[in-house]
């Protein structure tokens, strides 16, 4: 299942979407302790799976949260998207 975590406002989509298919054979969960602003976490899903989500105060400041990795130029790929060995993670913006 894709997963979004986020929201859209006048500036645009601000979303974080995670396959969480990907994440239920992942054992050590690489991308949460990629990433420097604490977004992402472990949950235990409806399907009683351990999958990445993004945290409730995240969520609903996802742009300004991920800003330090995204610089307007030259922007460097993401820690989270490097990290994950599934390609799980996706970015809206
Ligand atoms: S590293 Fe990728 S596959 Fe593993 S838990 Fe994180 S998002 Fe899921
Ligand atoms: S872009 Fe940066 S701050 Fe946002 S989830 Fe990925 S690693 Fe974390």
């Amino acid at each position: 299942m894709k997963a979004h975590y986020g929201y859209k406002d006048g500036a645009g989509d601000f979303f974080i979407i995670i396959d969480t298919d990907n994440c239920i054979d992942c054992t050590d969960h690489p991308c949460v302790p990629a990433c420097p602003e604490s977004v992402l976490e472990i949950i235990e899903d409806d399907y009683d799976d351990m999958v990445a989500s993004v945290t409730g105060d995240h969520r609903k400041k996802i742009k300004y949260s991920c800003a330090p990795c995204k610089p307007d130029i030259n922007r460097p790929p993401l820690p989270c998207i490097e990290a994950c060995p599934k390609n799980a993670i996706e970015h809206s913006w």
